[in-house]
């Protein structure tokens, strides 16, 4: 009982302190997981923050540009100025734009008027067909106009996107376009500036979800239309915001932070590869999840060989308890085991108000016996009685002792004197039965006297009275004659 108590409370103990291990490497994990995810995020907004200026600034300065020469060709006498004086009414302003690749102004049929720019443009170029001026032409009222990315005609192999306003006569009409070009190598030059990990991405969209640039630049990505993928329109719809999702550009997993420009149809995205933010705090779960292991094993292994050592010893405790109370001659209990049987049951007794009785058997002029057939003959009798004890109890808690010497004792609890007479009769007949021979006894067999003593037990008599009316009764059977019962 004990034992099953203890090796309960050591598998709960084993248990609580496994489950304590793995919740406090479980929480470290989280909140660092947690907070490795915060670090991503607030690195991929700071770096969106400084693009979405930086890139803000330099298209305004640009807008700046063209409102300029829109304003130089409206001013009254413009066209009677000499060329010099108009290049300067158009383009003065323009040289502040630093991603700025060139600008032109467009009459109102497509042709160029006026440029400026690295390279001096032929007069006779016809713009008619670009869309940046046809959706001026068809909706004059437009504002800034943002075009797919294109290949240069001025600049053959360089991609740009076309900043336009459509400009108008004094009366309303059409009267043409000023438009400044934008080189997607200046902005790739202020991107690759920003350190990123290797499989980060920063996107440029436009406000219709058309990919304006990116970085690193990857030429069959740029100018694809986004449209339908659900990722962007996430980008689309929301002023700025931040999470994870798959690429629809490249397919890798990545953390991403958007931003739309305040004044402009532009989206700027940064996104980190999720991999990359969190190697580092695999390396670590994946070594902290080791060692919690091996410790939620040691833990286990060291209960389990605790309790194997505990169920060990109290096994050979049991066996030692059992061989201190058990006669080696006849395998019956010694004095040592009836006393404590018949303590326990002379305060079950009390408890149950039922009767206890005793018996004291002992053996008839057995020194005569040993003295004519030997002491190993003697002991075979001694054994011979066990036997006959043992099968003369029937109930289970019945108990036959050796008492000492050739003297035995029976408990038997709840049983009355009447009961108590009765078995000790049988036992007398059985041993007398058994017709061992005995020169030295007027019988001529072996045979036993019988001390039997019933009682009450009440709370606050000692057992002792039991034992010494038992022994009085023995001593009275033996006076009697031997062979014979008292009471
Ligand atoms: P009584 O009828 O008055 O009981 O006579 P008794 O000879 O049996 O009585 P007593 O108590 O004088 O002698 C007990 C004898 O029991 C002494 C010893 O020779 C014998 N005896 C005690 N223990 C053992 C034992 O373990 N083996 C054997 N063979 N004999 C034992
Ligand atoms: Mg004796
Ligand atoms: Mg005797």
């Amino acid at each position: 009982m004990r034992s099953l108590i203890s090796k309960i409370h050591l598998h709960i103990a084993a248990s609580i302190v496994t489950l304590g291990i793995i919740g406090v490497s479980g929480h470290i994990l989280w909140t660092d997981y947690l907070d490795t995810w915060q670090d991503a995020e607030n690195a991929s907004r700071n770096v969106l923050t400084v693009i979405a200026r930086n890139l803000s600034n330099n298209v305004e300065l640009l807008d700046l540009s063209l409102r300029g020469a829109a304003e130089g060709l409206r001013q009254v006498g413009f066209h009677q100025l000499p060329a010099d004086f108009q290049y300067r009414m158009l383009f003065d302003r323009s040289t502040v734009a630093p991603f700025m690749g060139s600008l032109i102004v467009v009459a109102e049929n497509g042709n160029l008027i006026a440029d400026a720019g690295p390279v001096i443009l032929p007069r006779d170029i016809s713009v008619a067909d670009a869309p940046y001026f046809t959706v001026h032409k068809q909706n004059p009222n437009l504002g800034l106009y943002v075009s797919r990315p294109y290949r240069s005609k001025v600049r053959p192999g360089d991609f740009s996107i076309a900043f336009s306003r459509g400009l108008s006569h004094p009366d309303g009409r059409f009267a043409g376009v000023v438009m400044g070009s934008m080189p997607l190598s200046s902005i790739d030059s202020l991107l690759k500036e920003l350190i990123l990990g290797q499989r980060s991405a920063i996107n440029l969209f436009r406000g219709d979800g058309i990919l304006l640039t990116r970085y690193p630049f990857d030429e069959s990505q740029i100018n694809q239309d986004f449209r339908e993928s659900s990722h962007v329109q996430r980008l689309l719809q929301h002023k700025s915001g931040t999470f994870a999702s798959i690429s629809p550009i490249d397919g890798v997993h990545r953390i991403l932070s958007f931003q739309r420009l305040e004044k402009y149809p532009l989206v700027v995205t940064v996104a980190l590869a999720t991999d990359e933010v969190l190697a580092s705090w695999e390396k670590k779960a994946f070594v902290l999840s080791t060692m919690t292991g091996a410790l939620c094993f040691a833990v286990i292994g060291l209960a389990t060989m605790f309790q194997r050592e505990l169920k060990r010893r109290t096994r050979a405790e049991t066996k030692l308890r059992r061989i201190a109370r058990t006669d080696d001659l006849t395998g019956l209990p010694n004095r040592r085991g009836f006393r404590e049987t018949f303590e326990r049951e002379w305060r079950q007794a009390i408890r149950s108000g039922s009767p206890l009785s005793l018996l004291y058997i002992d053996v008839d002029y057995f020194k005569n016996f040993n003295d004519r057939y030997g002491h190993g003959d003697g002991d075979e009798v001694l054994r011979s009685i066990a036997r006959a004890l043992e099968s003369n109890i029937r109930r289970p808690r019945d108990i036959a002792a050796r008492h000492g010497g050739e003297e035995f004792a029976v408990v038997l609890p709840e049983t009355d004197a009447g009961g108590a007479q009765i078995i000790a009769e049988n036992i007398r007949q059985a041993i007398a039965a058994i017709g061992i021979v005995h020169g030295g006894s007027p019988y001529q067999i072996l045979t036993v006297s019988i001390g039997a003593a019933t009682a009450q037990p009440l709370r606050g008599t000692e057992s002792t009275i039991l034992l010494e009316a038992a022994d009085a009764a023995l001593y009275r059977a033996k006076r009697a004659g031997r062979n014979a019962i008292h009471q």
